[in-house]
């Protein structure tokens, strides 16, 4: 039975009424109907209007980490859609999770709030219920995005899967040859084949499922960079650690999230991530504490010139 308050709410795009409603649960993505999630998808929509940056995350004022990226000549834009199935949409928006669902970057800092949480349900019912509509929205913010970053002298950046592994980042690389576009993913297949087949202004970092990954080391040897999550911050600059059986470097993947600076060399590189949120109590997405030493980790060695 549909909550007929709610769906009057939401037809009239009245949005405070509609936040008001979905206050006192966590997840409202159990809480409503079919038809009342896409009445909400599209009163978030509309709830954007006078914002500059409608769906992704204003890259002037908006996560943390992307905001180091103007430091490096990047402005960057991170689009976060629910991951896994947290918006109840009977469509995993994280095929590859393996557990990972548990200890996801969505409950770190700010993504682990309760607004944060709700904001993100409400664009992935927009996605799911209005396509054509989400994907004009986003086009606008793309658009905005480019004009910034023209206007403020830098690079525009779009990482299209801030907390999921489902948009294709190799299509919105294609359609905007003006734009980079960075994701991260455990499709091992996505990676292969851009790291065969390019396109230049697509960058991809697989991200590892712990030390037993079955993918890591054949992207390793087709030169691509591997991002692991560890209990501990990066090791100093020039590292190479011994991962999944090969030598490789390791970038600090915290000191920002411009990944295309990481560069390719053969053999790979390993994009170090400190655990945030729920993952700092470890799960499969972590390795084991000491699995760098106890792999052989090589202090202070000049293969990372
Ligand atoms: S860690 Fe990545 S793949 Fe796993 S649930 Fe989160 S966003 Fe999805």
């Amino acid at each position: 039975m549909p909550n007929t308050y709610l769906v009057k709410n939401f037809g009239q795009y009245n949005f405070r009424h509609a936040r008001q409603i979905l206050a006192g649960t966590p997840n409202p993505a159990a809480l409503i109907t079919d038809a009342e999630r896409a009445a909400a998808g599209l009163a978030y929509l509309h709830s954007t209007r006078s914002r500059r940056y409608r769906l992704v995350c204003d890259p002037w004022d908006g996560q943390a980490k992307g905001n180091k990226a103007q430091a490096h000549g990047w402005l960057q834009a991170i689009l976060q859609l629910a991951p896994h199935n947290e918006a109840g949409l009977g469509v995993n928006l994280c095929p590859w999770a393996d557990g990972c669902q548990d200890t996801c970057l969505s409950t770190a800092g700010r993504n682990g709030t309760t607004p944060a949480a709700r904001a993100r349900i409400l664009r992935a019912w927009a996605w799911y219920y209005h396509p054509e509509l989400f994907a004009r929205t986003l086009t606008a913010d793309l658009t905005m995005l480019e004009l910034d970053a023209e206007l403020g002298g830098l690079r525009p950046l779009f990482r299209p899967n801030g907390l999921t592994d489902h948009l294709n980042a190799r299509q919105y690389a294609s359609e905007r040859p003006s734009l980079t576009v960075s994701d991260y993913t455990k499709s091992a297949a996505r990676v292969l084949q851009w790291l065969r087949q390019g396109p230049a202004n697509l960058w991809m970092t697989y991200s590892a499922s712990g030390p037993d990954d079955p993918n890591a080391a054949a992207i390793l040897d087709a030169g691509g960079n591997v991002a692991a999550v560890f209990d501990g911050p990066a090791p100093a600059a020039c590292t190479v650690v011994t991962a999944w059986g090969r030598r490789v470097p390791v970038i600090d993947g915290d000191a920002h999230d411009v990944r295309p600076l990481d560069g390719r060399r053969p053999g790979g590189q390993l994009v170090w991530l400190q655990a945030k949120g729920a993952a700092k109590r470890g799960g499969s997405l972590v390795m084991p504490p000491g699995w760098g030493e106890a792999a052989g980790m090589v202090w202070g060695t000049a293969d990372h010139a």
